[in-house]
């Protein structure tokens, strides 16, 4: 007997996952919270939480680790990301995944892969022309050895 999957959309999850595809920012659950309570004024910020990992074990949503904080997305194609060293931000890159990769890690490391990801980092349009760039190598060249 086919087991019957257990997700089941609610109005809550609704408006989370519209949130998500709405915007192409990555949110982390706190921001996500601090959205999604207008629509939902009584929701609390471990419920969003909890509806986010049920979303992304649904499949609807993608998490996103990457370096830092858990994030959220509705994008949920398999992508890399790219993230700006000077103001934080994360987006999608339009590369296409190389899916050699996988098959080299799974040879090398004996290892059963289930994904991978990659993220990239630089300085965006907005920041490179707000001079963040110069201030940031400076402050490197100052500080102790890389
Ligand atoms: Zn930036
Ligand atoms: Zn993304």
């Amino acid at each position: 007997m086919k087991e019957e999957p257990k997700f089941r959309m609610t109005s809550q999850r609704q408006v989370i996952l519209e949130y998500l595809r709405g915007h192409i920012d990555h949110p982390t659950a706190d921001e996500v919270f601090r959205v999604v309570r207008r629509d939902l004024p009584r929701i609390s910020l471990a419920t969003v939480y909890r509806n986010l990992e049920t979303l992304a074990e649904a499949g609807l949503i993608r998490r996103y680790g990457g370096y830092g904080q858990r994030r959220y997305e509705g994008n949920s194609d398999q992508h890399y990301h790219i993230r700006c060293l000077g103001c934080g931000r994360l987006e999608d890159t339009p590369l296409e995944r190389v899916a050699y990769l996988e098959q080299d890690a799974k040879k090398r490391s004996r290892y059963v892969i289930t994904g991978h990801d990659l993220e990239f980092q630089g300085f965006c349009p907005d920041c490179q022309s707000s001079g963040v760039i110069e201030s940031k190598r400076s402050r490197r060249r100052a500080g102790p050895r890389a």
